[in-house]
């Protein structure tokens, strides 16, 4: 007879972060039944999880604003938690087309929760970002920080967090993380599965890995005035699989115990622009070409977590250092200049 591992429902699985967490899920014992309308991933990830693993999970093609086919989903996979990354995470787009990003992250999680509560599944890990707090004050930026979002990305995952703190309230047999991430970055280190930007990355690390394989001429540093160690701006990266391992422990956490908790998942250290093309050129051995420009538009000088609750709550402690990082993100590049598109 065949082990029978838990089934988790993972919206958005196909792509950056939850492809790293279908693996770390299938090597913690659990079974990942993906649901992705592939609006921002390429189905070869699903392969990709079955060479690292061994294990193919489960994959349908579907939106999670589908009621009718997320049952049919559900009827096939009684899962016992659902983990819930699909949505749409471009800053920029938000901004120029607001409507598009509330009805995908908002009124798509509003129908899936509608969903999950019509089978009873009633633990949740939820993918929500440390742009929530905006242009916190103090670093580090402990969870009780403010939750002031300047942008509609922002604004749609801090409405999305009071949704379920008031469902939690209305049915306190739920038990759901919410995970805020800091800047997740690098790749898993077989190379197989990695960020897969379509068109100009917006994010720096993607673009840096870009350049350094001579698919980008230069990286534009947005501003060198910040009031910061070298004048460019401090971000919190974290290692994509120490994320995974994080939501792991997320959903190991929940469950075990109902009721709402609410994490950042950062390493608490902040590091330069500069500082990171200085990585990147130590690992990969290539030249990373830059100019200086105006600062970007909304962009705060720091930003980095205060993961001490995390660490008290989940047992959970990023483990990987900026050179793995740039290592895996390169390596990733390497194997794949243009993404999955490729083979
Ligand atoms: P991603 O775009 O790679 O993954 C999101 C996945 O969801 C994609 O595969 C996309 O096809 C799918 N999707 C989008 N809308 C959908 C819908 N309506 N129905 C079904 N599938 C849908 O992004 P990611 O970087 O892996 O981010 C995952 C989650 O984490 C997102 O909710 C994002 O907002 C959040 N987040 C990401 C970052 C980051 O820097 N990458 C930081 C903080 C929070
Ligand atoms: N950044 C940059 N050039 C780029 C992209 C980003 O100088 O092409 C800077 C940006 O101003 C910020 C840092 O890199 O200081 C991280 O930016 P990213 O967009 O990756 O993350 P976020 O700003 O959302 O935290």
């Amino acid at each position: 007879m065949t082990e029978k591992f838990p089934e988790i429902l993972v919206t958005g699985g196909a792509g950056y972060i939850g492809s790293h967490t279908c693996v770390a899920l299938i090597q913690a014992g659990f079974m990942p039944v993906i649901v992705d309308n592939l609006s921002n991933s390429h189905p070869l990830a699903i392969s990709r999880i079955e060479a690292i693993t061994g294990t193919r999970p489960a994959f349908y093609k579907c939106d999670i604003a589908d009621d009718a086919g997320l049952r049919t989903v559900l009827e096939c996979h009684p899962c016992v938690a659902t983990i819930h990354f699909a949505g749409l995470k471009a800053v920029g787009r938000s901004v120029s087309e607001p409507l598009e990003t509330y009805r995908d992250n908002v009124c798509g999680s509003l129908s899936l929760l509608q969903t999950l509560r019509s089978r009873g599944i009633n633990r949740l890990i939820f993918s929500s970002s440390a742009t929530v707090y905006g242009g916190a004050e103090h670093m580090p930026i402990p969870e009780t920080a403010s939750i002031q979002p300047t942008n509609p990305y922002g604004h749609s995952k801090a409405m999305i967090e009071q949704i379920l703190q008031d469902l939690v309230t209305a049915a306190p047999d739920m038990a759901i993380g919410v995970l805020r991430y800091f800047n997740p970055v690098g790749a898993h280190i077989s190379g197989e599965i990695g960020e897969d930007p379509q068109g100009i990355p917006d994010n720096l690390f993607p673009y840096v890995s870009q350049v350094a394989v001579g698919r980008r001429e230069k990286l534009l540093v947005f501003g060198d005035d910040y009031d910061t160690k070298d004048g460019t701006g401090v971000r919190d990266y974290i290692h994509v699989m120490d994320l995974a391992d994080g939501h792991v422990a997320a959903l190991q956490r929940c469950l075990d115990t109902d009721g709402l908790f609410a994490v950042n998942l950062g390493t608490g250290q902040g590091s330069s622009v500069l500082e990171i093309i200085q990585a990147f050129e130590t690992v990969s051995g290539k030249p990373v070409a830059y100019e200086v420009v105006g600062r970007r538009p909304g962009d705060v000088a720091t930003s980095f977590a205060d993961p001490s609750k995390a660490s008290d709550m989940l047992n959970f402690k990023a483990q990987r250092d900026l050179t793995q990082m740039c290592r895996d993100a390169w390596n990733w590049q390497q194997r794949n200049p243009t993404g999955y598109a490729n083979r």
